[in-house]
């Protein structure tokens, strides 16, 4: 396939990468990203999009991404899809797909889950909104950058699925932070709750996979001294994305709300920016209530 790639930071690079491995025919653009090894560079987004059947993006927030698609819908060939990877506000994942639609295209929203490690290896979950068609079109792309893909429904729905599991991962990290923090106050070793909790009703991802705790559990970014993996400002940034989808669609979320506030101001106005999002266990160790 011809593909165009938009957006090669630390993910659309290794993503770009593994499409050429796999013998696509890549074209990227990026204001200052270099060329991942056997992407041909074109000097503007619009050239990188022209003549492609699917153009991916790969961009920081859904206004960086409707500013782009402005600019490369009318240069795409008609019946090419646009594959937006990004994770962006629902409004503008459905805005862009509505722009594309009436220009004669198709258009999937597909956020992943997976990080920098699961875009180099090629094991991304895509989570996609689209038509069936526009699925099938991309969904042998989903299986050389990633290991699954979830057509969730009607575009939009990639993003919507996206932010919501965000949310219960930033909360149930937070959760799972104080709980430890509250068993050192109480006395109880740290292993011996990750024995309890990682096998009994308190479990979760954030607890069985991606331990806070440093030496306890599986390795994690808690192991290596709280380097990302999973930066805590992006953590803030799909929070508050959920935070926006939630009052955008009149719906109660007191928790994602909370969570949002403690990471606003873990990376706002104390040492979490840059640190991984687990970075919450030594800010909850430091803290009493007052
Ligand atoms: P990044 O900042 O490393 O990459 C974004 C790239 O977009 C940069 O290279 C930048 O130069 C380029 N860019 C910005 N504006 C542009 C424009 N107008 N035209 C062309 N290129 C432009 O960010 P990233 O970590 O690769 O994340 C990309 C997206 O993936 C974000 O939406 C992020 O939320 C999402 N995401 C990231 C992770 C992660 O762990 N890094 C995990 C899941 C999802």
């Amino acid at each position: 396939m011809k593909i165009g790639f938009i957006g090669l930071g630390n993910m659309g690079a290794p993503m770009a990468a593994n499409l050429v491995q796999a013998g696509h025919e890549v074209t990227g653009f990026d204001l200052t990203a270099p060329a991942p090894e056997g992407v041909a560079m074109a000097d503007s987004a619009a050239a990188a999009a022209q003549g492609r059947e699917v153009v991916i993006t790969m961009l920081p927030n859904g206004q960086i991404l409707r500013a782009v698609a402005a600019e490369i819908l009318p240069a795409m060939a008609s019946g090419a899809v646009l594959l937006d990877c990004s994770t962006v506000d629902v409004d503008s994942a459905r805005a862009v797909a509505a722009a594309a639609e009436a220009a004669g295209l198709m258009a999937v929203d597909a956020p992943v889950s997976g990080g920098v490690g699961g875009a180099s290896a090629g094991t991304l979950t895509f989570m996609a909104g689209g038509s069936d068609a526009a699925f099938a079109t991309v969904r042998p792309l989903f299986d050389i950058m990633g290991q699954k893909a979830v057509h969730c429904g009607p575009s939009g729905n990639g993003q919507a699925a996206k932010i919501c599991n965000n949310m219960i991962l930033g909360v149930t990290m937070i959760a799972t932070c104080e709980a430890f923090a509250l068993a050192d106050k109480l006395g109880l070793a740290r292993d011996k709750m990750f024995d309890v909790v990682s096998t009994s009703s308190g479990y979760s991802w954030s607890m069985n996979a991606y331990c806070p705790a440093p030496g306890i559990g599986p390795a994690s970014p808690a192991d290596n001294g709280y380097k990302p993996g999973f930066a805590a400002d992006l953590m803030l940034k799909d929070l508050r994305l959920s935070q926006q989808a939630a009052e955008a669609a009149d719906a109660d979320t007191p928790m994602g709300a909370r969570a949002a506030e403690l990471y606003a101001t873990f990376v706002e106005a104390e040492d979490g920016a840059g640190r991984d999002f687990s970075a919450m266990l030594p800010r909850f160790e430091k803290r009493g209530r007052g």
